[in-house]
């Protein structure tokens, strides 16, 4: 639109603009495309287009536990919500194999906010996961730390661990959070093959060499019994007496 202007128009603009009004048109007009360009560089760019997940306070939460009164969620919400984004539901494998650190939860009005902290995989960081539920057990939003939660319709995979511990909290009343190491048992105390049967007596073991004379496999001697339950008998003789 510059190029249909006079010089001196040209010039009038740039005053304007309280920009320097030297060399030929061409640089005039380039000079006033660029203010133009640069019109609201810096400018507050007005209301956020990313809503940001409203939290309650951290007083409100609780931890969760088998009384804890939760919404009824089941695996098909957390599917659906998932395949509203057409993302994969991968949570449930890191859920296993217990990444999820701790989860709390918090009822304010019709909804429940959830909170956890998830480990994030390969890296020795944790994620703070937030999913909101309503309380006919409908995922209304979700957020998480890691670079791809931001927002209210947050889809990562620490979020479906989460919502995987809710999910197991509801249909189990139980929750699976991360243990130490010691806690584990570690594979080489697993056994390879379940015994079933009852022990074998120690008179019916296999042994090398025949037995020549009966063994006795009671460690105390046939006259110690005895004596031992002579003993016995008498201090009952005295109990009884008195
Ligand atoms: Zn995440």
């Amino acid at each position: 639109m510059y190029s249909f202007m006079t010089v001196v128009q040209l010039k009038n603009e740039l005053r304007q603009r309280n920009a320097s009004v030297t060399g030929k048109k061409a640089d005039l007009i380039e000079r006033l495309e660029a203010y133009d360009r640069n019109f609201n560089f810096g400018a507050d760019p007005g209301p956020s287009e990313d809503p940001r997940y409203e939290c309650p306070p951290v007083s409100c939460f609780k931890d969760i536990n088998a009384d804890s009164p939760i919404p009824p969620l089941d695996r098909h919400e957390i599917q659906a919500y998932f395949e509203k984004f057409n993302a994969q539901n991968k949570g449930k494998d890191m859920y296993e194999s217990r990444c999820l650190l701790t989860a709390r939860y918090a009822s304010v009005g019709a909804s429940t906010y959830f909170q956890g902290q998830c480990k994030a995989q390969m890296k020795k960081v944790t994620y703070i996961v937030n999913v909101k539920v309503s309380k006919e057990g409908n995922i209304e939003q979700a957020n998480c730390e890691c670079a791809a939660g931001s927002g209210i319709e947050a889809h990562c995979k620490h979020v479906s661990v989460l919502l995987c511990a809710v999910e197991d909290m509801c249909r189990t009343k139980t929750i699976m959070v991360h243990q130490v190491t010691t806690q584990k048992l570690m594979t080489f105390k697993r056994p390879h093959k379940v015994f079933y049967r009852s022990p074998i007596q120690a008179q019916n073991l296999p042994m090398s060499r025949p037995r020549k004379q009966a063994v006795n496999f009671n460690p105390l001697k046939r006259e110690d019994m005895m004596e031992n339950y002579q003993d016995y008998v008498h201090n009952l003789a005295i109990r009884r007496a008195v």
